[in-house]
């Protein structure tokens, strides 16, 4: 959000209303009651919800609710998320966009000048992403898989931020290969990590959490882990920045 829109947002009936910036610079307010916030990205544009989400109308903005139980990002919101890695006017590789729940959100947040690159494998999902895409003029759908990223290498620009949702067991893997191959040295991390899917190494000491959170330090300076629990079982969302040696 821009220093004069936040300056009016501070004047606003918004802000009266208790509303809140958690993540200065990003366009997510945080609504009360304080131990039950609801969190909410400013629409681009004046869409209609996009999977049923709340909106709501404030300052001569539409507000999207982030259903935590539909995003492990509004989930990792409630849970405490400290620092969302992305920038306005950034460019995101999302993997595992399904329908376009969270990816929707993500565009919110980068705004108009910003791009998000989602890869979906599954066409049927793909075809209400394409839907969503069709509203959000800085969404764009790839149907691939995140196992052969040469094929959308192309087509994907460097990027500010990777954001990964695919509960693959080699999930670390593609994230390690994506971020060699697409992510700017500094560049952000958002991790819905599924450790059920985890396969177990070979030899490898102690659980799948553990070794996976060895290997993503090894190129990642990251935030403690958040466990998305209720609202997501088994998962934990990472955060972090790029640091390859
Ligand atoms: N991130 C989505 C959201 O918050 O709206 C939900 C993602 S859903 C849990 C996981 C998605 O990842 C599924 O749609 C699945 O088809 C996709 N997926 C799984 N493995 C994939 C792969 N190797 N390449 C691309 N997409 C994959």
């Amino acid at each position: 959000m821009s220093g004069a829109s936040r300056r009016s947002f501070d004047r606003s009936p918004a802000r009266r209303e208790g509303w809140a910036f958690p993540f200065p610079g990003l366009s997510v307010a945080r609504s009360p009651p304080e131990d039950r916030p609801t969190f909410w990205t400013r629409a681009l544009g004046n869409p209609p919800e996009v999977y049923g989400e709340r909106l709501r109308f404030r300052d001569d903005a539409t507000w999207r609710a982030i259903d935590p139980t539909r995003s492990k990002l509004g989930a990792a919101m409630c849970r405490g998320l400290r620092e969302v890695p992305l920038t306005p006017g950034g460019k995101v590789l999302y993997l595992g966009g399904a329908s376009g729940t969270t990816a929707s959100h993500m565009a919110d947040l980068v705004g108009r000048r910003g791009g998000v690159y989602v890869v979906e494998k599954s066409p049927r999902p793909f075809q209400r992403l394409l839907d969503v895409a069709g509203r959000w003029p800085n969404l764009f759908p790839i149907l691939a898989d995140a196992h052969d990223p040469r094929t959308y290498l192309p087509w994907v620009p460097p990027v500010d931020a990777l954001y990964l949702d695919i509960a693959q067991p080699d999930q670390v893997e593609i994230a390690l290969e994506h971020a060699r191959l697409f992510l700017r040295r500094g560049g952000g991390l958002l991790f819905a990590l599924k450790v059920p899917s985890l396969r177990r190494k070979e030899g490898g000491a102690g659980d799948p959490a553990e070794q996976a959170l060895r290997g993503i330090t090894r190129v990642f300076e990251t935030a403690p882990p958040l466990r998305l629990e209720p609202f997501h079982r088994g998962h934990i969302f990472i955060t972090g920045h790029y640091r390859p040696e």
